[in-house]
């Protein structure tokens, strides 16, 4: 996918690249894991797009910034970073996203994934997580972290739909 990272500059992404990695500090900090050099630019790659990457393109784009590390070291440092909560794998997708947020045991995490541009956003739903945890205790079962992947259109697709819409009368 050729989303430009600069086509949702709509907020202060500097900002939100560094609270990944000062989150991920701090989580490996209390839990005593290694944040490699490696793991880190993993993660700073990962977070530098809100829209998922695939670990094909995550190698590539480790590579355009710097030495190009074996691919085998950068499935690793994504299992990592999955197993500690500080990057999802999108199902749908087969492709990552790093998280900046906590999340609670009986929470569900919902991927909203806009269809048209790509862009990855998570919400977290304490109450469908707590029918979940209902239901699968009464079923014996004991779940991962559930999630739901939503597919749809993102609010900056939306108005720019809702943009071409009303300018579409110069034909287009
Ligand atoms: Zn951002
Ligand atoms: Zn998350
Ligand atoms: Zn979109």
């Amino acid at each position: 996918m050729t989303v430009s990272i600069a086509a949702h500059h709509d907020h202060d992404h500097a900002a939100c690249v560094a609270d990944v990695l000062a989150r991920a500090e701090a989580c490996c900090d209390a839990s005593g894991a290694r944040l490699t050099p490696l793991r880190r630019r993993v993660l700073q790659t990962l977070a530098q797009s809100h829209v998922p990457l695939g670990a094909y393109d995550l190698v590539e784009r480790l590579g355009t910034d710097g030495e190009r590390p074996p691919p085998m070291s950068v499935y690793r440092a994504l299992d990592f970073l999955v197993a500690e909560g500080l990057a999802h794998r999108i199902e749908s997708r087969n492709a990552f996203l790093a998280c900046g947020r906590a999340h609670e045991a009986d929470d569900v995490i919902v991927f909203l994934i806009c269809e048209r541009c790509g862009l990855t956003d998570e919400v977290a739903s304490h109450a469908i997580g707590r029918d979940i945890a209902w239901a699968t205790r009464a079923a014996g079962f004991t779940p991962r972290t559930p999630v739901l992947e939503i597919a749809g259109t993102c609010a900056r697709c939306r108005a720019q739909l809702a943009a071409a819409a009303t300018g579409a009368t110069s034909g287009d």
